[in-house]
């Protein structure tokens, strides 16, 4: 197919994620190769990839050592099922997981994307309460705003209006305690906005612990709710909660977790040991699709027992653990090993934080926030006021639809850019990336 052919065949066939079709037909875009930190799309024009393709890629694009290593495994086998049989990479990688993870975490099973890892977390939390007898405890305690993907499950304890709403019918119900969130609160005091949010999150265990499984929520900062930074303390002050009521900790990693915020994991910055964890996306490096949930002894061990108890879990895709995927994401980890990777982003965060603050001075650039090398810019139509503009303007798409015309691509939370480059790149990308945004937001936003 010539270039013509493929922007027509993918306008008539293709329905895209996230994506309003009538957008993409007026402004299509396909992508055909990609090297470092750089995509090309099918004529030839360059872009810096400002949203790690999705929030995943880490080393870059085509990075040697893992290229081989799914080779290498090729020659071996592709897939086998992991339904009552391990695989070699499987077995060494849930190996290598449980060294990286908080200390009581010790079991490990996979899928293939976040949102099936958070689906096993919900089903995992609530089969463990009715296993153990205590068949009261079916609720889920989220925080408003979280995001946890898009399965039904997930999206029952997701709380983003514009993508949920409309499937109200279909979630169970979960309880919606505050998060703390810090731009728009009366309070410009860190501390009292963390305690008051936990004092109402204390309210609701106090008054249901007995009905209550588990809370979830995406340690540090909060993804596509907006790139919301947790005040300091949060995250423990949950964490103490759910001791003294009996009720489990999930920590949703997918986007946080591999070095994201500056830490291989986002609930080491507060020494947090959740009961379950999530982690898709950069355990791959951003290669292949592999999710895992890793989870406690204590809750395997409610599983356990013989088959006429009912304890198994039921629950597989086909293509769990599967062995390409598990190849590419040791020698992702690998990699992190040898190239200090995790030391790196902590050293790059500060170079954004460095190059952001430039952004600071434009008259609709509202709050950056920034968690290691995941920020979000949001753009608002009056600085004082913190105002937003009207939504229909759609000035976040705008910018980032500047952006790609300018070589950068990335896209916008509302008016919330996103800004997460792969952790290879280099100062002089993440400077250039940072000049772009900063120029398609004067463009977009300097006749409002
Ligand atoms: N949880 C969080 C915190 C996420 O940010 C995401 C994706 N952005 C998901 C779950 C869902 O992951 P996936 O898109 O791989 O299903």
């Amino acid at each position: 197919m010539n270039e013509q052919q493929l922007l027509h065949s993918s306008k008539k066939h293709l329905w895209l994620p996230f994506t309003q079709m009538s957008d993409y037909e007026r402004d299509p875009l396909i992508i055909e190769s990609g090297e470092g930190i750089v995509l090309k799309d099918i004529y030839g024009k360059e872009y810096l990839d400002g949203y790690s393709s999705l929030w995943l890629n880490v080393h870059g694009h085509r990075k040697q050592e893992i290229n081989e290593a799914i080779r290498d495994q090729l020659n071996k086998i592709a897939h086998s099922t992991l339904l009552g049989a391990a695989n070699v990479p499987a077995v060494q990688l849930a190996e290598r997981l449980v060294e990286i993870t908080p200390s009581g975490l010790q079991r490990v099973f996979y899928s293939d994307s976040g949102a099936t890892a958070v689906e096993i977390a919900v089903k995992m939390a609530y089969q463990y309460w009715q296993n153990i007898g205590e068949t009261k405890k079916k609720k889920f305690v989220t925080l408003t705003n979280n995001y946890h993907g898009d399965t039904v499950g997930a999206i029952s304890i997701g709380d983003i209006d514009l993508y949920h709403r409309v499937y109200g019918a279909l979630m169970f119900q979960s309880i919606k305690s505050p998060f703390p969130l810090i731009y728009r609160h009366s309070s410009n005091d860190e501390a009292f906005i963390r305690d008051e949010a936990l004092a109402k999150l204390k309210e609701i265990f106090a008054n249901h612990h007995e009905e209550i499984a588990a809370i979830t929520l995406e340690p540090i900062i909060q993804g596509a709710g907006g790139m919301n930074v947790m005040p300091k303390g949060y995250l423990k002050g949950v964490e103490k909660l759910c001791r003294e009521f009996n009720i489990l900790l999930i920590a949703d990693e997918v986007a946080t977790g591999f070095g994201r915020t500056g830490k291989m994991f986002a609930v080491e910055h507060e020494n947090v040991q959740p009961d379950i964890m999530t982690m898709a996306k950069g355990i791959t490096g951003g290669y292949l699709p592999i999710a895992a949930t890793v989870t406690t002894e204590k809750i395997y061990e409610a599983f356990y027992g013989e088959y006429e108890e009912f304890k198994t879990f039921f629950h597989g895709h086909s293509y769990t653990g599967n062995q390409l995927g598990c190849a590419a994401a040791l020698a992702n980890l690998e990699i992190y090993e040898k190239e200090n990777v995790v030391g790196k982003v902590r050293e790059k965060a500060l170079l954004v934080e460095e190059e952001l603050g430039k952004l600071k001075e434009l008259s609709h650039v509202g709050n950056i926030r920034q968690a290691g090398l995941m920020c979000g810019i949001e753009l608002v139509k009056n600085k004082e006021t913190k105002e937003s503009f009207p939504w229909q303007e759609r000035v976040g798409y705008k910018a980032t639809l500047k952006m790609r015309e300018l070589g950068m691509l990335t896209r916008p939370l509302g008016d919330v850019v996103v800004f997460m480059p792969p952790f290879a790149s280099e100062a002089g990308q993440l400077k250039e990336m940072v000049n772009i945004m900063k120029e398609a937001i004067l463009q977009v936003t300097e006749n409002n």
